[in-house]
């Protein structure tokens, strides 16, 4: 399983590989160390974040946030060409294949697991999130965001007394 986390230190963001057996993450962006949640991974699949060791995890598509949505609207753009030039049965053709292209990429890409609290993400097919987590609850989600915001808040106290 690769990890994907945030250095909770500079908030750059860093890979490492095989997650599961590491000790701890390091970020090359200022050296911050955290020492890794061990057992995350058992023979049926992931646990819990072994960068936090929150169990709570959801799992959603590796998709890149847009591109979806930019075929959709390159096949909008395509298809209103087609329909200025009075080709209908090609603006409709277009349509059809831009959303037909867009659920082939949904099927194909694989999930991401992703965790609640320090918004890691994990993916490697020894995750198999199928069944054990969901995809995101705006409840659980919107706890921990409170709980991030709390977080940051404080380091900011404590970073204007140490000034
Ligand atoms: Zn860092
Ligand atoms: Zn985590």
């Amino acid at each position: 399983m690769e990890l994907t986390f945030e250095c909770p230190n500079c908030g750059a963001v860093d890979r490492t590989k095989n997650a599961e057996s590491a000790n701890g993450f390091v970020c090359r962006q200022c050296g911050h160390t955290r020492s890794a949640h061990a057992g995350s991974m058992t023979e049926a699949g992931l646990v819990h974040c072994p960068f936090c060791g929150t169990e709570k995890l959801y799992v959603q598509k590796d998709f890149p946030q847009g591109l979806g949505l930019a075929i959709v609207i390159a096949g909008f753009a395509w298809a209103t060409w087609y329909w200025y030039q009075v080709r209908p049965l090609a603006a409709y053709t277009v349509l059809l294949g831009s959303a037909l292209l867009d659920l082939v990429l949904w099927k194909k890409v694989p999930d991401v697991t992703i965790c609640y609290r320090c918004l890691g993400q994990m993916r490697g097919p020894d995750v198999k999130p199928i069944g054990r987590f969901h995809p995101f609850d705006l409840e659980v989600g919107e706890t921990f965001r409170q709980e991030r915001m709390r977080v940051a808040e404080l380091r900011k106290k404590q970073a204007a007394g140490s000034d």
